[in-house]
């Protein structure tokens, strides 16, 4: 395990014991102390405007009608997430997502510069489709029999699909009873093998994790730092579509907080490499029910507290989040904020997003909620550039669609209406529509 010298120049190295790994470790997590292992990218031998040169030449026709990895939003960026050759891959492509803005959701939220980054438009409907590319990659790489995940629908779906593409059994976890219709669905129609535990997320990482250590399966979680490594590029394509000029804050939903690792890495990254001079502050939103975070980096992170999660939001219930240690240092280095905002402010958002026709699943709302928080906190100003992160597609979590209910507890003044099959029925519903 000495060996940090390899074809791709990455190093993988303990965060807290600093032992050194092989960039082929089956392995997620230190063996010596259990610590998270990080990965530092070797630093292209090209300046900031040769590299922005790279990565815009593989927008293009070319690159459309090339190979899926040619394609990818992910690897695009190879040369800063994992450098090796298209044939290593396993993509579907995923990435490329849309950066939206609509005036009723601007308005909603107070700030009159506000672009929302649409992640369920990759493959499976989330951003983990982002990481997930990476770490089946690698995990085919370093010929891994099985791969292994705990999640709350979303990972268990991608990983599913990326498992299926690369021929290698996938093995999830999942809190029975506590997971959307749609992220189930997926994940078994995709050929996982699926294990409904009885107990909440926090118990499935659990399980996963011993699994993992004593029967040798690939761990595909976020505390796989090639998840994180993939996740990146979310950060790196936004500011790519930007020109490379940094908004003042990205916001988006926390759970785990393997995505909020992955943005601080990205910028801290980029700014090594001269491709932003400016850092946008992170705006971490968790769900009240789940806040242990929010809860942490009010008391200046000094102490890790954990709670036992309840939201609405699914894809955020998580009560001890696995990648706190890099969290906090991503808040720090970009001076962001972590808050959190009630199911009832969660649901109000997206009934703001539902109706403008972008739509998404519950837990992806948050950001939105959360910048409306902080502007009526008067900490982000009305006239500064906003990017809301949008994690996942609507159809995720239909249950919640049908019966969405208003802040006030009221049910939803779009319910489907039941007729008879005659035309005077319709021109009765008509009549009333027209009139409202
Ligand atoms: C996984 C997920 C999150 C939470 O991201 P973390 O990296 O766990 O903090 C938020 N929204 C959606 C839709 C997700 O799938
Ligand atoms: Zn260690």
């Amino acid at each position: 395990m000495s060996n940090n010298i390899n074809n791709t120049g990455i190093t993988i190295a303990c965060s807290s014991c600093a032992q050194k790994f092989s960039d082929l470790t089956p392995l997620a997590t230190c063996s010596k102390c259990g610590g998270l292992l990080d990965i530092t990218p070797a630093m292209p031998a090209l300046c900031s405007e040769e590299l922005q040169n790279l990565f815009d030449s593989r927008v293009s026709i070319a690159a459309m009608r090339g190979s899926a990895a040619g394609r990818s939003g992910v690897w695009r960026f190879r040369e800063l997430v994992l450098p090796i050759s298209d044939a290593d891959i396993v993509s579907h492509p995923e990435g490329n997502t849309p950066l939206l803005e609509r005036p009723a959701i601007s308005k909603f939220a107070g700030v009159k510069n506000l672009l929302m980054k649409h992640e369920g438009f990759n493959p499976t409907g989330s951003f983990k489709d982002r990481g997930m590319t990476v770490a089946v990659t690698q995990a085919k790489r370093c010929g891994a029999t099985a791969i292994a995940c705990a999640s709350t629908g979303n990972t268990s779906s991608s990983l599913a699909a990326y498992g299926a593409q690369a021929g290698i059994p996938a093995l999830v976890m999942v809190p029975a009873g506590r997971i959307s219709m749609g992220k189930l669905a997926q994940t078994v129609a995709y050929g996982a093998r699926t294990l409904l535990v009885r107990g909440d997320f926090d118990d499935c990482l659990r399980l996963v994790r011993e699994s993992s250590e004593k029967l040798g399966v690939y761990l595909a979680n976020s505390l796989n730092p090639f998840r994180i490594e993939g996740q990146k590029t979310i950060m790196f394509e936004l500011l790519q579509q930007l020109a490379w000029q940094s908004p003042d804050w990205v916001a988006l939903p926390a759970g785990n907080l393997g995505n909020t690792s992955a943005f601080g890495k990205a910028l801290r990254e980029a700014q090594a490499l001269g491709l932003i001079t400016r850092i946008p502050r992170l705006l971490s939103v968790q769900a009240s029910g789940a806040a242990p975070f929010a809860h942490d980096f009010a008391d200046n992170f000094a102490k890790r507290t954990s709670v036992r999660a309840e939201t609405i939001a699914t894809a955020i219930r998580i009560g001890d989040p696995a990648s706190w240690d890099r969290a906090v240092s991503a808040i720090r280095f970009t001076n962001g904020v972590v808050t959190s905002v009630s199911d009832e402010q969660i649901m109000q958002a997206k009934q703001v997003i539902d109706a403008s026709g972008v739509g998404c699943e519950p837990a992806s709302a948050a950001s939105v909620a959360g910048v409306r928080e902080l502007v009526g906190r008067g900490i982000i100003a009305p006239h500064e550039r906003v990017v809301a992160m949008l994690t996942g597609h609507i159809l995720k979590d239909p249950e919640k669609l049908l019966n969405t209910n208003d802040a006030h507890g009221h049910a939803a003044a779009n319910a489907p209406i039941e007729i008879d099959a005659t035309l005077s029925a319709v021109e009765r519903v008509l009549q009333t529509a027209t009139k409202a």
